[in-house]
């Protein structure tokens, strides 16, 4: 292992009986090395300045075990952390504490995968129980706070708000038999006017006369244990016992006392007694589907669903490749080949693991039209179909978590893939499989044999760097069409598979030699603009900002060994505010909205109508008002998620693990955990040709890693630099050679991302 600068190699024995193996630097450890207390503690892993700092793992007299990220001896970042009763975290952290996004395993079986601060659940997240209740909704300080729903494995469910983990303020819950009560809680009890809706079922069993109870089962008690807090508030080494459930076989009886042929009861509650019902006549048919429509007023779901949905519109770059499509036969033998070829790899077991020969592998198969003993018939031509080291592309996809049925319904699923106008200079043909997921492009034969070649680097390095930068590769294929030349394809991920918008797209490479689009382009264009184009520098949380950095350095190392340039950082940029604007409010939202105005309207005659006594009218009234007005809040929540600003520190950085923040985006986004490149909050700075720094700030989401990373540094760009630096500075132009095309590089990121 290397040590870096001025870092020797040491054994050191301390007095107290502790021993140090590793890098040392002016007396501290430094550099990589391990730790072993007296105690039987031990830390092996990078150090800095005598802290662990950097990656490295940590274990405990107890058997308990964190390997993750350190900062100032401190774990912080991402990491897994095993306790000794046998629970599981994995995801962020902040000071030794869960912090950001993370999924816990509790050793009881219950599970949590949300957002966490301080080592409690705090933000939007789900817990499931190990006896199959579960709530999903949103978290303050390990309590369910805010808005959320709660189903009991038995079939009963709330939706509505919550205080300190109870049922506090308006909510619907639902009984088995699809009744329903609408009305205001508090804490974890009915507390307030409400509308009792029962099953249509229901409704014809009964006709008994209506006699107010002032002990139905259905009022009486909370729907939930109250929580303590503690058991989910524990720091990294205590493990939790949590053994909090929702005792649905308790609420299954709704009370109903008496049921008139699709009625609705006004009810009035005081801590869980009934204290008051009333049923509530209704004159026509359509004022019944008038309040039973206030009764459905909730929310279609989880707002990161509605923000999937906001999203679609944007969906869908490009051409689709129909029928008579000139690349109809090309994306045909491609889907073939590729459903070939996972499909069998997948069946293939692998005993003694990867071993050298599966890098330099080539399969080969010919696939007629009427078929063959190893290929289906098809409606193409004839084709031949060569597959590149199978084996390690698997690999490669079972690392970077790709699912082989996923990857085959992406890519060979019934839709077809959409070809995209050529981006690049080069001429390579780009196409996208529908779901946005992957990117197919074609590739010359010398960037072919280059990543060939280069495969075992490129694999040990994605190995050891989960949060490379470097375009992720699934799959290297050649088609060779009946009588046609010979087609090279690589298959690669989209670092824009997002259902935000992308309102601005940069190629940087830090050249600065006609790295600019033209003058006449509009500059907020889906046009993919160059280095002089950016007047931005991105701003992003502390933190991620040093992981960026020593990531970049990292591949740079990959990509200067590989003898590669020209690569460049593709980037994406959302601006928070504008994708706003542009998701509200579409006309038909302007017309619900006015058309909500009506209803509301409609409601109040109606609820006039009802006669009912003054005081129950009003609150009646009131109910529905509010009805109305968390109905608006929810239809508006994607909205509200993108609006919600991070907060910023006194240099513009977005606050790191704040509400709005890259962690939040991650979990709305539905993302499994926060990757660098992916869903990252960040302040875009403006700024003027000269740098000067301009007034305004907005916030943003930047998606971005290294693309174009196959162009090798041979004799012909050796002589595209001599010729070219005879007219320009050397040092502007873009064939520099690999190691000044590497500095140049991240030179230039240091400016734009800071
Ligand atoms: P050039 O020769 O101009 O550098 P090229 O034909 O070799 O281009 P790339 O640089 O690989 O092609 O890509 C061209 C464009 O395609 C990029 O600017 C980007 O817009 C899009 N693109 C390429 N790879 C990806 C990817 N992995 N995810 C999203 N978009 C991509």
């Amino acid at each position: 292992m290397e040590h870096g600068e001025g870092v020797e190699r040491k054994i050191k024995r301390f007095k107290n009986g502790d021993v140090y193996e590793g890098g040392w630097r002016n007396g501290l450890p430094e550099g990589y090395g391990r730790y072993v207390w007296t105690d039987g503690s031990t830390y092996e892993g990078q150090w800095k300045g005598g802290t662990k700092h950097g990656n490295g793992g940590y274990v405990w007299p107890s058997g308990a075990q964190y390997t993750g990220e350190w900062s100032n001896g401190c774990m912080q970042g991402y990491g897994m952390f095993k306790a000794a009763d046998g629970s599981r975290y994995q995801g962020g952290w902040a000071n030794d504490l869960k912090h950001g996004l993370g999924k816990k395993f509790y050793s009881n079986g219950d599970k949590y995968d949300g957002l966490w601060k301080h080592g409690k659940p705090d933000g939007p997240g789900r817990y499931v129980w190990a006896d199959g209740n579960e709530y999903n909704g949103e978290w303050k300080n390990g309590r369910m706070h805010g808005h959320g729903t709660f189903q009991w494995k038995t079939g009963e469910r709330y939706d509505g708000e919550w205080k300190d983990g109870r049922e506090d303020g308006l909510g619907t819950f639902q009984w088995k038999d699809n009744s329903t009560y609408d009305g205001l809680w508090q804490m974890g009890k009915k507390h307030g006017i409400g509308l009792f809706r029962p099953s249509h079922s229901e409704s014809r069993r009964s006709l008994s006369p209506v006699v107010p109870s002032a002990n139905n089962s259905d009022g009486s008690e909370s729907q939930l244990e109250s929580s303590t807090g503690d058991d989910l508030s524990e720091g990294p080494l205590t493990a939790p016992a949590v053994a909090r459930k929702g005792v649905g076989g308790q609420v299954a009886d709704h009370g109903m006392t008496m049921l008139a042929s699709e009625s609705i009861f006004l009810r009035e509650y005081e801590h869980g007694r009934l204290a008051y019902e009333a049923p509530v006549s209704l004159e026509d048919r359509s004022d019944m589907e008038l309040l039973f429509a206030v009764l459905r007023l909730e929310e279609p779901g989880r707002l990161k669903k509605l923000l999937l949905k906001a999203g679609e519109k944007d969906k869908g770059p490009g051409e689709i490749i129909y029928k008579e499509h000139r690349s109809y036969n090309i994306m045909v033998n491609l889907q073939l080949g590729i459903q070939y070829s996972v499909g069998k790899i997948n069946t293939v077991r692998l005993h003694d693991g990867l071993t050298e020969h599966h890098f330099f592998e080539k399969v080969k198969l010919t696939f007629p039209r009427r078929g063959s003993k190893q290929t289906p018939p098809h409606m193409s031509n004839d084709f031949k179909w060569k597959d590149y080291a199978p084996m390690i592309f698997r690999k490669l996809r079972e690392n970077f978590g790709i699912d082989p049925a996923d990857y085959l319904m992406s890519l060979c699923g019934n839709k077809a893939l959409r070809e995209l106008p050529s981006p690049g200079k080069s001429g390579a043909l780009f196409y996208l499989s529908h779901d946005n997921r992957f990117i197919i492009k074609t590739m010359k034969k010398t960037e072919m044999k280059h990543l060939f070649v280069m495969l075992r680097k490129y694999y040990t390095h994605m190995d050891q760097h989960k949060h490379s930068l470097i375009t992720k590769f699934y799959g290297l294929h050649r088609v060779t069409p009946y009588k046609g030349s010979k087609i090279r394809f690589v298959v690669m991920g989209n670092l824009f598979r997002t259902d935000l918008p992308i309102h601005m797209r940069y190629d940087l490479k830090g050249s600065t030699h006609g790295r600019f689009t033209r003058e006449d382009v509009d500059k907020r264009s889906s046009m993919t603009l160059k280095d002089l184009d950016l007047e931005y520098t991105l701003k992003l949380e502390e933190g991620w900002h040093e992981r960026l950095h020593r990531q970049l350095t990292q591949d740079c190392k990959l990509l200067r060994s590989m003898t590669v340039m020209d690569y460049s950082l593709l980037l994406g940029v959302h601006f928070r505010k504008t994708g706003v604007r542009e998701m509200t409010p579409s006309a038909s939202e302007v017309e619900s909205e006015i058309e909500m105005e009506k209803q509301l309207e409609r409601f109040r005659q109606q609820i006039f109508r009802m006669r009912l006594d003054e005081r129950h009218s009003q609150e009646l009234l009131k109910l529905v008002e509010m009805k109305m007005e968390s109905r608006k809040t929810k239809r508006n929540a994607p909205q509200q998620v993108l609006a919600r600003q991070p907060m910023r520190n006194d240099t513009l950085r977005p606050v790191a693990y704040s509400d709005g923040g890259t962690d939040a985006l991650a979990f709305f986004l539905n993302y499994d955990h926060v990757q660098l490149g992916k869903n990252m909050a960040a302040t875009a700075v403006q700024h003027d040709a000269k740098g000067n720094v301009a007034d305004s700030a907005e916030d943003v989401v930047v998606y971005f890693g290294i693309i174009d990373i196959l162009q090798e540094y041979n004799i012909i760009k050796r002589l595209e630099h001599r010729f070219k630096s005879i007219a320009h500075d050397g040092k502007t132009i873009s064939a520099v050679d690999p190691n000044s095309y590497a500095e140049r590089f991240m030179r230039f990121m240091r400016r734009v991302f800071q």
